[in-house]
């Protein structure tokens, strides 16, 4: 058996002609979209992401505003710099771009941001929210894993609560940002899920739990952790992870947590790295950010679903 190939680039394609007539109609209401990316230091992998949101910006025509700072920045500095851009009704919508350094405590910046602005539910009334099952802002890498899985079995023709209900959801990893979203959205839809991470790792080895997963979430930032014989024949498998990796003529390319040469064969659906849980993510912050403006504007409720967002206006 050769994997279905759950194709992010497709997805994101027809989530961005959605929302570049979500962005129209908030434009027409007066509802102040823009989105504002904050960045201490120069991490590569945050840089290129930063980069990769101000083009998709630009192109679904979101307001764009960048605030870069160095390493040395104070707590009270960027306190401020949060502060002002809360201030701002321009901006509906800012991320955080991680990591910070050390001198930086990250749970007092992440309280700073204004709840309302708040697109990848940091601060704690969104985690709490998210964690509830009652999410006003679902984070994007997170919404990004499940909307793949979502649209890869409406295609495949099965009922997704009656798959939820019976299935086991394995994430590796759980991290605050990527996998506890996914497991409290796994939970949303009242599958079984199970958390493992590197301490399994150290000790019995992850296979034990993941060979059992009906759906296995990988968002642990190791290449090729996850081979042939840690999956299931019949498993869908979603790969978050991004990890540069040189190339033969010293180039470097961008591999996942999945071995897939080994185990695309053996699944029955697995997302490609790249071009799977990135591409959908990337639009997902900016359909955060337009959410934002729309709540901010009364233009919507807390939403009960993340689906149904932005329809319910
Ligand atoms: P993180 O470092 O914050 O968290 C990683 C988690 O995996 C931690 O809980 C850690 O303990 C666990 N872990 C580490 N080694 C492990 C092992 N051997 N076995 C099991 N668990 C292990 O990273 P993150 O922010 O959650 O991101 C994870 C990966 O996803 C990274 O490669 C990152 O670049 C990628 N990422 C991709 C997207 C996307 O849109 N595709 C978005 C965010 C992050």
């Amino acid at each position: 058996m050769t994997a279905h190939f759950i194709d992010g680039r497709a997805r994101a394609a027809a989530l961005k002609n959605d929302l570049i007539a979500d962005v129209e109609r908030s434009a027409g209401q007066g509802t102040g979209v823009g989105l504002a990316t904050v960045l201490v230091g120069d991490d590569y992998g945050s840089a290129a992401y930063e980069r990769r949101l101000r083009k998709l910006a630009a192109e679904v025509g979101v307001p764009y505003t960048h605030r870069r700072f160095g390493t040395d920045i104070s707590q009270a500095e960027l306190v401020a710099a949060i502060e002002a851009l809360n201030a701002s009704d321009d901006i509906s919508g800012i991320l955080l771009l991680r990591p910070l350094p050390a001198q930086i405590d990250e749970a007092v910046i992440f309280r700073t941001i204004d709840p309302m602005k708040d697109v990848e539910a940091v601060h704690p009334e969104n985690a709490g929210l998210l964690a509830l099952g009652v999410p006003r802002f679902v984070p994007s890498t997170a919404a990004s894993v499940f909307h793949l899985l979502d649209s890869y079995l409406d295609e495949a023709g099965e009922d997704r609560d009656d798959f939820y209900h019976r299935s086991l959801i394995v994430v590796v990893g759980r991290s605050n940002n990527v996998g506890k979203p996914a497991i409290s959205l796994g939970y949303e839809r009242q599958a079984t899920v199970q958390s493992v991470d590197k301490w399994a790792d150290l000790t019995t080895g992850i296979g034990r739990h993941t060979r059992w997963a009906d759906v296995l979430i990988v968002a642990a930032g190791k290449a090729g952790l996850v081979k042939a014989e840690h999956v299931s024949e019949n498993a869908i498998v979603i790969d978050v992870g991004i990890n540069p990796s040189v190339k033969p003529d010293g180039g470097i390319r961008m591999v996942g947590d999945v071995d897939q040469a080994s185990v695309a064969p053996r699944v029955r659906a697995l997302t490609p790295v790249p071009g799977g849980v990135g591409p959908v993510t990337d639009v997902w912050l900016l359909r955060n950010t337009v959410l934002a403006a729309r709540l901010r504007a009364g233009h919507t409720l807390y939403p009960a679903h993340h689906e149904s967002v932005l329809e319910t206006s």
